[in-house]
């Protein structure tokens, strides 16, 4: 049995998170495999050590001296390692980052020593041997990762072992370092976890578990217990953020089990997501429906009316066509008979907008386009409303009595969220009511 354990920033950030982590690797002897962040913010007003990292590079592009930030990460690292007791040769390991920076350490390198650092005392501390990323996590020359060169070179370096690895950086084939975009280690871990066939990967953070709604909007918002890979993508798409968004494909193609849990709170069981549950959908009880609430704001509408347009072949694609040649993705594409809408990100159509609407004249020639700004995008998400008559008819009508106005209606075939359009006033009372409606 073999668990794969993920921590991220905030577990990291001090001694005494440290000491937290090691006992949550201690409770269970299948807990073999620990994947690191750079230490996170202790507070607030901290600074996270990778923000530090890209600064530092900033400013030894620019020719500006680093050593006041450089400073501040060799100081948080050398706080830690001091009172934990350890005797990791740090001063070694910062000198060794001091001379790479002197001959032009890449963005990358420099950013990837925060999970170097953290990984190097962890590994210290629960008296597991460390195994560099670069010895078995392999980008290609396109950025994507080779699973089945890192997953056989990974299981070599961890058989039967208890190590720690360093989360977000891997290498190319030579030698260069790489790293994924912000957050990557949940990648790291993901892979780390499909690579070794784990029973289960463990993503250790600072909530217990993902949140039914937005707590900036909701007060205290119940962790959602079991979540699938799908729920997943569709809350997370809408701005629900625990994890990397890229982090689910790993673990989802072996079907293995994440696990969110609170670093904190560590007797809290968390987020369990999986592809699918054995579970009973008899119950009536209507709190079960809803798995969770998310939404965005900002959205702009762009309908295109025209006499005929239903018939006329090939008038939806051109429209496509057009917000392609753009770069803008068209997220929802609500349709009457003569009348069709794309709603897009509002911030990116602002700049195009006058080009496009050109555009559609030109290879379109409808009667009228209207733009209509400030949309905001609800959707209850829930494996459970599939089949299930009358879901629909209560969030409506919940929203109807609060008065609020739905511009917008979608349904998946799926049939595991319901997406609707509110006017961006309207956005957290839609949430707010959601949530009163289905979970209070
Ligand atoms: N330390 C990196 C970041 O701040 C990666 C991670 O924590 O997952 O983005």
């Amino acid at each position: 049995m073999l668990k794969v354990l993920k921590f991220g920033g905030s577990s990291m950030a001090s001694a005494a998170q440290y000491a937290k982590v090691r006992a949550i690797v201690e409770a269970d002897e299948s807990r073999r495999v620990v994947v690191v962040s750079a230490a996170g913010k202790r507070s607030k007003d901290d600074h996270k050590i990778t923000d530090l990292l890209y600064l530092c590079h900033a400013h030894m592009k620019y020719g500006v001296s680093c050593d006041s930030v450089f400073g501040m990460i060799s100081q948080r690292y050398l706080e830690i390692r001091d009172e934990l007791g350890l005797s990791t040769d740090l001063e070694g390991e910062l000198e060794r980052i001091r001379t790479a920076m002197e001959s032009g350490i890449s963005e990358a390198e420099l950013a990837s020593r925060g999970e170097y650092l953290s990984a190097r005392l962890m590994a210290d501390y629960l008296g597991f041997e460390f195994v560099d990323a670069v010895r078995w996590l392999r980008f290609r020359m396109d950025g994507t990762v080779d699973q089945d060169w890192s997953y056989a070179a990974l299981k070599k370096l961890a058989d039967g072992k208890k190590i720690v690895i360093p989360g977000f950086y891997g290498a190319l084939a030579d030698g260069s370092i790489r790293t994924f975009t912000r957050g990557g280690s949940d990648i790291t871990g993901a892979l780390a976890a499909a690579a070794l066939d784990a029973e289960v990967y463990e993503n250790w953070t600072d909530v217990s578990g993902i949140l039914m709604a937005d707590p900036r909007i909701v007060k205290d918002p119940e962790p959602i217990p079991c979540l699938t890979y799908a729920e997943l993508r569709e809350l997370s798409y809408l701005g629900a953020q625990v994890l990397h968004e890229d982090t689910i494909f790993p673990v989802a193609e072996k079907n293995i089990p994440l696990n969110i849990r609170n670093t904190n709170e560590p007797d809290h069981p968390g987020t369990i997501i999986m592809e699918r549950f054995e579970e009973d959908d008899s119950s009536d009880d209507e709190r079960r429906f809803i798995t969770g609430i998310a939404g965005k704001r900002d959205y702009a509408v762009v309908s295109i009316s025209k006499r005929g347009l239903s018939s006329q072949v090939g008038a939806i694609r051109k429209a496509f066509e057009i917000f392609e040649n753009y770069g803008l993705a068209v997220e929802y594409t609500p349709n009457g008979i003569d009348t069709f809408s794309l709603v897009v990100s509002g911030a990116k159509l602002e700049k195009l907008l006058h080009s496009i609407v050109a555009q559609i004249q030109e290879k379109l020639a409808p009667d009228e386009i209207q733009v209509t700004k400030d949309l905001a995008i609800v959707a209850a998400v829930g494996r459970r409303m599939a089949n299930r008559p009358g879901i629909s008819g209560r969030i409506f009508s919940a929203l109807g009595d609060e008065g609020i106005n739905i511009r917008l209606i979608s349904q998946g075939p799926r049939e595991v969220n319901v997406i609707l359009g509110v006017d961006g006033k309207d956005f957290a009372r839609a949430v707010q009511v959601l949530y009163d409606s289905f979970v209070k």
